[in-house]
């Protein structure tokens, strides 16, 4: 079992990680609270058996599976649910799934009732590594993914990685891209974990990647400037990921958007390697322009320019303010 405090100003919350744990939620909850549990329609109906059996749940939503869920529509459709199980102010709304039902659930949970409490109970590697962590919330809108959202702070975050043991393999190399991208941010332990060891357990990546983001996202909680390197392999890979329908997953477009970033460095082939040994993809097949299109649109763009992040070598990270067009030369 592993705890990492989360010490925000006025919303500091603990990180749980631990095999076995969904089966003891009552220790990390309040049992005097009710729970409504949202969820999607894929995630094995014993882990919402598990945690009833420990709590009091008023009530579950579940969604359909897939980043079309994250929409304005279910929003709605989520808020009208917790009005029929007529939720007030003391409900808590738990997140049981991946990244898509976190964001959705920390969404809805920033504007019900103009916010209510959230507790992120993430089972995919890339929700326990990446997207529970941090407090970002967000609804894709037709142009843009994460293009509607909010900063919501959840209660706490609890993590079994057994439940990767029901995860389809290509979810779980999915979320080894944000995990080489922790790695090579920080440069040290997972770094050389991940390039030294043949098994690595899964328990210590998913710790020491939350360590690596959370020391990041303290030093700029509301993403003004240092949490923007995060966003390494992002510009180019949300690009992939729109312009592909979201066929190709976020993991997947941002190890495109990290190989590509990563030319002319010392560390190239490393990377190549991690990417190989998770079947993660290197190179796409659009149109430069077919891309430029959601480049353009990026939230962080002023006076015609863009942050530009690259990693010069593990643990170097870089954030350049540069035109937006010089990006191309990378794709
Ligand atoms: P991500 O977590 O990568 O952002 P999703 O929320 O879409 O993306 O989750 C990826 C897929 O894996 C979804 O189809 C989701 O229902 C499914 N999923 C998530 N966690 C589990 C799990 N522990 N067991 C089985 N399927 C899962
Ligand atoms: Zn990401």
């Amino acid at each position: 079992m592993k705890i990492i405090n989360v010490p925000i100003k006025n919303n500091e919350y603990q990180i749980n990680i631990g095999k076995g744990l969904i089966k003891g939620v009552s220790k990390y909850l309040d049992t005097k609270r009710n729970y409504i549990i949202i969820t999607d329609s894929n995630i094995p109906k014993e882990y919402i058996a598990d945690i009833s059996s420990k709590i009091n749940i008023k009530g579950t939503v579940v969604f359909p599976p897939g980043e079309s869920t994250k929409s304005f529509e279910n929003a709605e459709k989520g808020v009208n649910e917790l009005h029929k199980l007529q939720a007030n102010k003391d409900i808590v709304l738990i997140a049981l799934g991946g990244g898509v039902i976190g964001d959705l659930t920390g969404f809805i949970a920033s504007i019900y009732l103009r916010g209510v409490d959230f507790v992120q109970i993430p089972t995919s590697l890339l929700a326990q590594v990446d997207s529970s962590i941090g407090g970002k919330v967000a609804i894709n809108t037709q142009y843009m993914k994460n293009g509607v959202g909010n900063f919501k702070q959840p209660l706490c975050v609890l993590i079994d990685p057994n439940t990767l043991e029901t995860l389809p393999k290509r979810h779980y190399n999915n979320g080894m891209g944000e995990v080489i991208k922790h790695a090579l941010i920080d440069g040290k332990e997972l770094y050389k974990g991940l390039i030294g060891n043949e098994y690595y357990p899964i328990e210590e990546i998913i710790y020491q990647s939350i360590l690596i983001k959370r020391e990041i996202v303290l030093k700029d909680v509301f993403d003004n400037n240092i949490r923007n390197i995060l966003n390494f392999g992002h510009t180019i890979g949300h690009a992939i990921e729109q312009q592909s329908n979201y066929e190709i997953l976020h993991g997947e477009a941002i190890s495109i958007g990290m190989y590509l970033m990563s030319k002319n460095t010392s560390y190239r082939d490393t990377l190549e390697l991690l990417l190989n040994k998770f079947s993660l993809p290197k190179s796409y097949d659009y149109s430069v322009d077919s891309l430029m299109k959601f480049i353009v649109l990026d939230k962080k763009i002023v006076n015609n320019q863009i942050n530009k992040i690259t990693i010069k070598e593990p643990g170097n990270p870089l954030i350049e303010r540069v035109k937006i067009g010089s990006i191309k030369e990378y794709l």
